[in-house]
C-alpha cells in the first residue's frame, strides 16, 4: 500500500522523536509527506523547509501564512514568503485562506492575506492549499474574483457538507479530509466524500491536531493517514489499497511531487 500525508506540521518542539514518527509512517506505507510550513514569528517560517531540505526522499514543504496568524506578519515577510514559493523545493503556497470561528485575526486583514496568497502562488505556479472555517461564502466570493492559478488548489482538512464539496469542486480545486471524518457525528463529511472524484480527492493527517478514531485527543502523526485512508474506502466501497494509490496519485499531480 502506497500512502501520502499531504497535510502535516510537523515543528521540531511537537515531534523530538521524528526519527521513530517516520519510521512508522513508512511502516504505514505512506511514502511521502507534504509539511506545511507557516510563518510563526519574524524571519521564521517553522522547520518544514529544513526538514525538506535534509530528506527530500520523505518530505516536501510548503509555505504560507496562516489566517489565525496574518495580522502579526510584518511586510518583509510576506515578501520572503513571494520568494520562497519560488523556492523549486517548496511545493505549495499555504494553508492560507478565512478562519471565522476563531477570528483571530480581523475578517478584512484575512480576506486581503487570502487574496494575496492566491496572487503569490499563482505567480510562482504552485497549487494553494486552503484553510476554511465557517467562512465559506466570503471563500468563494474571494476566490471567484481572484481566479484560482492554473496549478489549482487544496481545500485542506475539509469539513463542509455536499453542497461545499460541489462548491470547491466547481471552482477547480481539491477537497482534502483528515481524521474529522472518522468522527462519528461526521456523516454530513461522509457524504461528501461520497460523490467527490475519484481524481479530486486528497488525504492528510493535519498533525499533530486530529488524530483519527480511535486515536481521538492524542498526538496525531502521518502514519495515521492510513485510518483516513481506510474511512474513504469504506464511504467509496472499494479496497483500502485502491484509495491508497489514487489519493498518492492525486497528491501527487496537484503538488507535482517525486
Ligand atoms: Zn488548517
Ligand atoms: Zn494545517
Amino acid at each position: 500500500m502506497e500512502l501520502l500525508d499531504s497535510h502535516a506540521h510537523l515543528e521540531r518542539a511537537d515531534y523530538p522523536d521524528l526519527d521513530a514518527v517516520v519510521a512508522r509512517a513508512a511502516a504505514a506505507g505512506v511514502r511521502r509527506i507534504v509539511a506545511i510550513g507557516l510563518w510563526r514569528a519574524p524571519g521564521d517560517f517553522g522547520d518544514a523547509l529544513a526538514l525538506a531540505a535534509a530528506r527530500p526522499e520523505t518530505f516536501s514543504a510548503t509555505i504560507g501564512i496562516h489566517p489565525h496568524e496574518c495580522a502579526r506578519v510584518p511586510e518583509a515577510d510576506w515578501v520572503r514568503a513571494e520568494a520562497l514559493a519560488h523556492d523549486p523545493r517548496v511545493v505549495g503556497v499555504g494553508e492560507t485562506g478565512l478562519d471565522f470561528h476563531y477570528d483571530l485575526s480581523p475578517r478584512q486583514v484575512q480576506e486581503a492575506a487570502f487574496r494575496r496568497s492566491l496572487r503569490i502562488a499563482r505567480a510562482a505556479g504552485k497549487p494553494v492549499v486552503i484553510h476554511l472555517r465557517e467562512a465559506d461564502e466570503a471563500a468563494g466570493r474571494v476566490l471567484r474574483e481572484e481566479g484560482l492559478g492554473e496549478a489549482g488548489g487544496v481545500v485542506h482538512c475539509f469539513t463542509g457538507d455536499a453542497a461545499a464539496a460541489r462548491t470547491w469542486l466547481s471552482l477547480g480545486l481539491h477537497v482534502s479530509v483528515a481524521g474529522i471524518a472518522t468522527f462519528r457525528t461526521a456523516e454530513a463529511i461522509r457524504e461528501a466524500v461520497r460523490l467527490v472524484p475519484r481524481d479530486r480527492l486528497l488525504v492528510e493527517t493535519d498533525s499533530p491536531f486530529l488524530a483519527p478514531v480511535p486515536l481521538r485527543g492524542q498526538r496525531n502523526e502521518p502514519a495515521n493517514v492510513a485510518l483516513v485512508a481506510a474511512k474513504v474506502a469504506e464511504v467509496w466501497g472499494l479496497p483500502v489499497e485502491e484509495v491508497a494509490a489514487l489519493t498518492t496519485a492525486n497528491a501527487r499531480r496537484l503538488f507535482r511531487l517525486p
